[in-house]
């Protein structure tokens, strides 16, 4: 599952993070995950027990903020909102719209002890 290897990730970094700070465990972790992205935050939250087991971030708290899809129309020359990836301007109709955000999964706060 595509999901299992981007918990692997977060779970790096995380221990990554522990080499330079000296935490003993983590109690939460919060990611923003683009709308528009290729992961469910469902299936994230399914695997995150799973994956973190027996690592420093087991028993930590998942919180995940969905970040909405927003492109560059240049026909409104405008940020626009983005509901589907290559999707059309709502306003203008014009395509293709540059994605500029939604696509992004980034842990963005780490609580630790
Ligand atoms: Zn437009």
């Amino acid at each position: 599952m595509h999901e299992v290897s981007l918990i692997e990730s977060v779970v790096a970094l995380v221990e990554d993070e522990r080499r330079k700070q000296d935490f003993s465990r983590v109690r939460s972790i919060r990611l923003r995950l683009g709308a528009l992205g290729h992961a469910e935050p469902e299936a994230l939250r399914f695997c995150f027990d799973a994956v973190t087991r027996g690592t420093v971030a087991d028993g930590a708290r998942l919180d995940i903020d969905i970040v909405p899809g927003e492109g560059w129309c240049s026909g409104c020359s405008r940020i626009v909102a983005l509901a589907e990836r290559f999707g059309a301007c709502p306003i203008c109709g014009g395509a293709p719209v540059r994605m500029t955000a939604g696509d992004e999964l980034r842990v963005s706060e780490m609580e630790v002890e």
